[in-house]
């Protein structure tokens, strides 16, 4: 049987219990198509609803999910060697994985220029309507590259913390965390302050996977409701370019990469984590599927000492969808407006697309508003650029929801391949679904 067959069983596979979310999305595809063409609002107001609470439920919980995640991550490895050993391996996996998905994107920009001839449909006027929103965060994002990195600080954690800023976050639970495994012992009561957070937080969220095939049916729904299946024809080519590199990505570049840096198959690997696979794509969001991530991997024999290190800073830095989907972007507003591709400007585009996709949140949406990094550099004048980031972002939410997907099944790999590395994982457990846990307990 081919292997993407079989990986397309596998993921059916650790649905036998959860088949429900799965249904959920299928459901909400047809759904969206029907409310397209017969608008209801009221039964878009209750789809709406449904799925925020879904959402905010998860959200909730993602906060302290992190912190606690991190600190008792890296407090666990201790022994500081072990440690620097680890995060050098996390970056050098996620920057390849990253490396990979922005060659994969110019290749396949290159090969099929979905963006010839494209000029004539990107002035659409839905596109020019939300111009002025678009033209804001273009000026928000021009050469301000260096602000981007000092905003990684945090000035006030406490602050970061309430707005919900998940990379300062993320950047003082590391520093915080890593003090406190410098301290020695007397960081205990706080490490067992975190454990508890982190226990309780897993707790919820598992109740709120309760929630999870209605919320996933609704926000699906909700989602193919605003764009309905006609803009598939408009725009096949753009989407069908950006499609084949999601599938490469899951289907070559993560299994050939498991193959040669770890034992861990892949197949049983996506089997793990196809409920989180499926809720990054109704969410769209990769920080509100952390949670559910890290319980795939967790109760499915990655230990907890990866799991709460790697995951969290990869929900956060490692956007391999992402990355692809900026070049791809980028490269088809070029085609459609002219711009000659020489040899360096690709090299920026590449270079750029991985700055701007790892200081995306992981958010809905957050890809989108960083490609004006990208954008900026490559020769648009100011009409065409507000009008290409316009028309990007009529058909963004498709977009996200499938490079989410990605996102998220990256992240998995790289914390599979690191605790086989550092024999972490439970390959019984892994390699045997009938011995799963149910995330839903
Ligand atoms: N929505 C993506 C994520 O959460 C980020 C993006 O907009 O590309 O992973």
């Amino acid at each position: 049987m081919k292997l993407h067959m079989q990986m397309l069983i596998a993921i059916g596979l650790g649905l036998k219990r959860n088949w429900h979310i799965f249904l959920g999305l299928i459901l909400g595809i047809f759904t969206g198509v029907w409310l397209h063409s017969n608008p209801n609002p009221l039964i878009t107001n209750i789809l709406y609803f449904v799925g925020q609470l879904f959402i905010r439920f998860i959200q909730m919980v993602v906060i302290p999910l992190v912190i606690s995640a991190i600190v008792i991550g890296i407090t666990s490895i201790g022994d500081s060697k072990q440690l620097s050993k680890l995060g050098i391996k996390m970056i050098g996996y996620y920057t390849f994985l990253t490396v990979v998905s922005v060659a994969l994107g110019t290749g396949l920009a290159l090969t099929f220029k979905p963006g010839l001839g494209a000029a004539s449909y990107i002035n659409m006027d839905t596109a020019m309507s939300i111009q002025s929103q678009v033209s804001a965060s273009i000026e928000a994002h021009r050469d301000n590259f260096l602000n981007m990195v000092l905003n990684v600080i945090p000035h006030n954690p406490l602050s970061a913390i309430v707005s919900g800023d998940m990379v300062p976050i993320i950047v003082f639970a590391v520093i915080f965390a890593l003090a406190l495994a410098k301290v020695g012992e007397i960081n205990r009561p706080f490490v067992s302050f975190f454990e508890s957070i982190f226990a309780a937080t897993m707790k919820i969220t598992d109740w709120i996977m309760i929630l999870a095939a209605p919320g996933v049916f609704a926000l699906t729904a909700v989602s193919v409701s605003a764009f309905g299946v006609d803009i598939f024809m408009t725009i096949s080519k753009y989407l069908g370019v950006l499609t084949l590199g999601f599938a490469i990505q899951l289907f070559v570049i993560y299994p050939i990469f498991l193959r040669i840096f770890s034992k861990v198959p892949v197949l049983m690997l996506y089997a793990a984590i196809a409920e989180a696979m499926m809720v990054a794509f109704g969410t769209a969001s990769s920080s509100a599927t952390l949670p559910l991530t890290i319980a795939c991997c967790e109760k499915r024999g990655i230990s907890h000492k990866v799991t709460s290190f790697v995951i969290p800073l990869g929900a956060t830095l490692n956007m391999d969808g992402t990355a692809l989907l900026q070049v791809v972007a980028v490269m088809f507003l070029a085609q459609a407006y002219g711009v000659t591709l020489t040899i360096p400007l690709i090299l920026q585009i590449g270079v750029l697309a991985i700055i701007a996709s790892s200081t995306s949140a992981g958010i809905p949406g957050a890809g989108l508003i960083t490609i004006a990094l990208v954008l900026n550099g490559i020769g648009l004048n100011p009409d065409q650029l507000v009008a290409g980031f316009a028309f990007l972002f009529t058909i963004e939410r498709i977009t996200d929801m499938m490079r989410t997907l990605v996102n998220v099944t990256s992240d998995a790999v790289v914390a599979a391949t690191i605790a086989d590395n550092e024999n972490e994982i439970n390959y019984d457990l892994l390699n045997n679904p009938d011995e799963y846990n149910e995330v839903i307990e």
